[in-house]
């Protein structure tokens, strides 16, 4: 189905950066493997493993920051730190805990992204514990791969940031998103508006800047559906099935907003009858419809997890993009 071939590193990437992580488990078994693997230990005990998380998450919790999307709710490793700190658990006590009752899912759902398992292993698991495979020291044993290392720090900060959002204003999620689904409506064909946009994007895919091959393109909502509710034309875009896949149901940064604000200006200077559509759903004036996409990215901002892009990703390098500044340059 796709042209794409990936290597080790993508698919650590994948379950890293682009899982829809609803807890921070898998950032820590993620650190747990580099860990080991860098001891050159391939066989890991499941108390081994459990000590690696108490330890790992002990110096965590001191920033206090939720480890688990849901309000209201904690993770096991929340739970039993908290007891441990209280002084109602020692040490080996918290540990044998950690065994029993923190890593009922991870183990098994690691290599699972987007519902599907990805076709190699960075462990097997066995009645003992794990092993961890070539997969892993492959990787790490690069040195240009200590960014990896660094992208899975970044991304446990993103996500506890996030979850912590969400937390202070579930009641404000909450409302908005029953605004956007009462003024939203149903799913309409948004495939009728793949050959307009394509003039303009003439094969590049909105995400990465690369050529689009005619059979794999995908009619996205850069804003997603699932919280804007509606197929207005200002918010879709072309991309490959990857980077559409990759993006998910979060929310791009906002370097691909101001790239979207600007294919909207540079679709109402032509005089395609989507343009008055446009004036019309965003308002007359450009700074008027400025103010209302950024009000609707703002408020989604609130109620979904950031994407930060596909990795790489250069707008200054982008053909795409550099059409528009040079049509702007030239008007
Ligand atoms: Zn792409």
């Amino acid at each position: 189905m796709s042209v794409f071939e990936y290597n080790n590193e993508d698919y650590w990437r994948a379950i890293i950066l682009y899982g829809l992580n609803q807890a921070t488990y898998k950032i820590a078994l993620g650190q747990s493997l580099i860990r080991f693997s860098e001891q050159g230990k391939t066989t890991i005990r499941m108390n081994e493993l459990a000590e690696d998380f108490f330890t790992m998450y002990l110096k965590r919790l001191i920033n206090g920051k939720p480890q688990l999307a849901t309000p209201n709710r904690q993770t096991a490793m929340e739970r039993i730190i908290n007891l441990y700190n209280n002084g109602l658990l020692n040490r080996t006590q918290a540990i044998e805990r950690v065994e029993r009752e923190a890593f009922n899912d991870v183990i098994d759902r690691f290599h699972i992204v987007d519902k599907s398992n990805i076709p190699i292993k960075f462990y097997e698991k066995t009645k003992q514990g794990i092993i961890i495979s070539d997969n892993v020291f492959e990787i790490f044993s690069k040195n240009e791969n200590v960014e990896l290392v660094n992208e899975l720090n970044s991304r446990w900060d993103l996500l506890e940031s996030a979850f912590e959002i969400k937390r202070n204003n579930s009641q404000l999620v909450n409302d908005l998103r029953n605004f956007y689904l009462i003024n939203g409506y149903e799913r309409t064909d948004i495939t009728k508006n793949r050959s307009v946009l394509n003039g303009y994007q003439n094969n590049v895919c909105f995400y990465c800047g690369e050529i689009m091959n005619e059979h794999d393109v995908h009619v996205d909502h850069v804003i997603p559906r699932q919280f804007i509710n509606n197929d207005e034309i200002y918010n879709l875009v072309l991309s490959h099935s990857f980077c559409n896949l990759h993006k998910s149901d979060n929310l791009p940064g906002i370097h691909y907003l101001e790239k979207l604000i600007e294919r909207n200006e540079y679709l109402i200077k032509s005089n395609h009858p989507i343009s008055s559509k446009i004036k019309i759903q965003l308002g007359k004036s450009q700074l008027d419809r400025r103010k209302n996409i950024l009000k609707i990215y703002t408020d989604a901002e609130t109620a979904l997890y950031p994407w930060g892009g596909i990795k790489g990703y250069n707008p200054a390098t982008d053909p795409f993009y550099r059409t528009f500044i040079r049509n702007f340059i030239i008007n």
